[in-house]
């Protein structure tokens, strides 16, 4: 008889939902019953995860120009080569550009290296594509990026509100817990609105399908419709809230018609929201990447604010991180415009007080480019050291053939992946072989920010180190050996809790101080803040005044269609850009090929029988893929999954469609509306 499998206790590498799992190094995998994320629960992608664990493709050695390579030589190469672009042109002639798949010890201390001590801000990450439209909209409403809401409300709430979130597919073990919810719940109302019928639709009691930025019409209406019919909460505004008339006055200039939906559907959504005391509104990426995102989020939020449902058990606005540390990557500034633990670049004394915990020789002095602009500055030859780290800009990206171009462009690409072959690792001068999920030690922060340890139970394959590990190896040769001389993740998170105790007279919201006497090696799934209070539970937010802003905010003009929409986004059983998922044959079973979906008066004005081939061409790319002729979107909108890279299919990288039109405030993608025309494809 087998001795019992040793199970370490550890977190899912995929979505921002953070389930806690048991995992073992013969591949065994449960969900944790204690973890408070999904007690148990586990959705497709992450029961498969044992299938994912073996070395096939996998990065084993440092490699110079496709041979291999001593990390010695490489680290040595790198040095010289971003020391000598920052001696010639400058700190922001270099750029990283890192991922929400990294662990917060990993994106700290790339953000020490360059933040404080290259002294640019151009390090962007792939969150951008993810959750910076919630951000900037928490910061203009909130005065803080304050995630308020929490999965327990999911469960309290009378009425979810789930807005372009595909929770059944994106954050499934979350919809599994409202599913439960609604089931012991007889009143709980569901109301899922998003252009497409999803999986998420089955569960929905009502289904709104707005047209494709039609967001911001209904909120508008609705904050009309509350101010109009007298369901405000006068008090609440008026003890905690400014902006009040501007919004309103706004919002009634608005018509709610150009939402797409009809004025009964709209009754009755106004009438379910003011008569329903628990609201819940989630939003996810069909906010988020938009060309007017932001504005979306603080529409959305003005609804609550003006009514108090905020602050309270069941009630609340709850942006839904896509990545598994889009949170924790906020948390230690992983975006270029923002500083570690929640502090604005722009403020000068936000930048002494963490230039002087870090005592480093500078500190940028303005934002960085944003993801697009950052491509973009590429292929404008301003970027002459690239650093990738853990994720495939040159599919993941809008444009992506021309993201793929503006990176063959920079004189000098470093890539740090678990994989030998990436379609953007075939453009680096040198490959950095990093330990993946399971291998590495350190934390992640979800989407109700709670704290969790990824654990290693697999030893570190071929000559892998972790990110931390890399990075800090890379700033030692560089000079700064004294100030990256972590010897473990375990030291790199003291520091970062250090930091925020150093800097806690500027940030209120984010209080780490009880992990400073935690045990790293035992640390539970803990959620922050930690004593138990909920924000904004006594009326106070983060701007000076110690009040929440409502934001005047205008409906975009409906779109003038002269060809078809294409809206993007993921499957059940994959993630990303399949680096993982695509290894395990039970999730590779779901749907195997790319494909796009198209309604059934266009496929026959098309003359598309099922199965048939679909070209799409616009400005910016081409895919061919095979047609899925169904109604889950309305006649003129394409949908298609972003999963397949060009090495997987020759014609099904679907971001070489997608325009690269960003949300002013927030430089987040518009990934979801790109003009594209279609025809059936002819073979001969
Ligand atoms: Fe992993 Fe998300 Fe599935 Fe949970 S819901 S098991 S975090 S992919």
């Amino acid at each position: 008889m087998s001795a019992p499998q040793t199970l370490t206790r550890t977190t899912c590498p995929y979505c921002g939902v953070g389930c806690g799992l048991l995992a073992g190094a013969d591949g065994s995998i449960k969900g944790d019953p204690d973890h408070p994320a999904n007690y148990g629960r586990l959705c497709s992608k992450g029961a498969a995860l044992g299938q994912t664990i073996d070395l096939a493709g996998r990065l084993l050695a440092p490699q110079i120009n496709g041979q291999e390579a001593s990390w010695d030589e490489t680290l040595g190469l790198m040095a010289e080569t971003f020391s000598t672009a920052i001696r010639d042109h400058g700190p922001d002639s270099v750029a990283f550009y890192i991922s929400g798949q990294l662990l917060t010890e990993d994106y700290y201390v790339a953000n020490k290296l360059m933040k404080g001590f290259i002294g640019s801000a151009n390090i962007d990450t792939n969150s951008r594509l993810c959750m910076a439209s919630s951000v900037a909209g928490h910061k203009r409403a909130f005065g803080s990026d304050t995630v308020p809401g929490t999965y327990a409300d999911l469960e309290e709430a009378d009425l979810i509100v789930l807005v372009g979130s595909n929770l059944a597919w994106c954050h499934p073990v979350l919809h599994q817990r409202i599913a439960a919810a609604k089931t012991a719940n007889p009143n709980m109302k569901v109301v899922n609105i998003d252009p497409r019928k999803t999986a998420t639709t089955d569960l929905a009691d009502h289904h709104l399908r707005i047209v494709p930025d039609g967001d911001t019409a209904l909120f508008n209406g609705l904050l009309a419709h509350l101010a109009d019919t007298g369901q405000l909460d006068d008090d609440y505004l008026k003890k905690h809230v400014t902006g009040r008339r501007p919004a309103i006055t706004q919002a009634r200039l608005g018509d709610p018609l150009e939402s797409g939906l009809t004025e009964a559907e709209l009754a009755q959504f106004y009438q379910l929201w003011a008569g329903t005391e628990k609201v819940v509104t989630v939003y996810s990426q069909g906010v988020n990447q938009s060309k007017c995102g932001t504005d979306k989020v603080n529409a959305i939020l003005n609804c609550h604010l003006a009514t108090g449902r905020i602050g309270k058990p069941g009630c609340g606005p709850f942006s839904v991180t896509g990545q598994p540390n889009a949170m924790g990557g906020r948390e230690v500034g992983g975006l270029s415009n923002m500083l570690a633990n929640h502090l604005d670049i722009e403020n000068p004394d936000h930048r002494a007080s963490v230039r002087g915990f870090w005592q480093s020789p500078t500190i940028c002095t303005q934002p960085g480019l944003k993801a697009v602009d950052l491509f973009q500055a590429c292929a404008d030859g301003k970027i002459k050291a690239l650093w990738v780290m853990s994720t495939n800009p040159a599919v993941s990206l809008p444009d992506a053939d021309g993201v793929a171009a503006a990176i063959a462009k920079v004189p000098f690409v470093a890539v740090s992946d678990i994989m030998a072959r990436t379609d953007t690792g075939d453009l680096a001068d040198v490959l950095l072989p990093a330990t993946g999920w399971g291998e590495k030690d350190g934390t992640v922060t979800n989407s109700e920010r709670r704290i969790s340890r990824q654990r290693a139970f697999l030893p570190p394959p071929g000559a892998s180190r972790p990110d931390w590990k890399i990075i800090c190896d890379l700033a030692a040769r560089m000079g700064w050996a004294e100030s990256f001389n972590f010897s473990s993740p375990a030291e790199v998170f003291a520091e970062y809790v250090a930091l925020s105790g150093a800097t806690q007279d500027f940030h209120r919201d984010l209080d780490l101080s009880i992990f400073a006497d935690m045990d790293y090696a035992k640390l539970l799934p803990t959620q922050w803040p930690q004593n138990g209070t909920r924000f904004f539970a006594d009326g106070g937010f983060f701007h000076g005044n110690g009040k929440a802003r409502m934001l005047p905010v205008t409906a975009p003009a409906p779109i003038q269609r002269d060809a078809f929409t294409l809206n993007t986004g993921r499957n059940r059983d994959q993630w990303h850009t399949m680096s993982r998922s695509g290894k395990a044959p039970r999730l590779g079973a779901h749907l195997a090929e790319p494909y796009v979906e198209i309604h059934p008066v266009d496929a026959t004005s098309l003359g598309l029988s099922a199965g048939d081939l679909l070209a799409l061409r616009n400005r910016y790319g081409q895919a061919v893929l095979r047609a899925l002729i169904t109604d889950r979107s309305a006649p003129g909108q394409l949908f298609a999954p972003m999963h397949w890279t060009r090495q997987q299919s020759t014609s099904g990288c679907i971001n070489t469609l997608t325009a690269p039109v960003v949300d002013p405030v927030s430089g987040q993608p518009a990934s979801k509306c790109s003009p594209v025309a279609a025809q059936k494809f002819n073979a001969a």
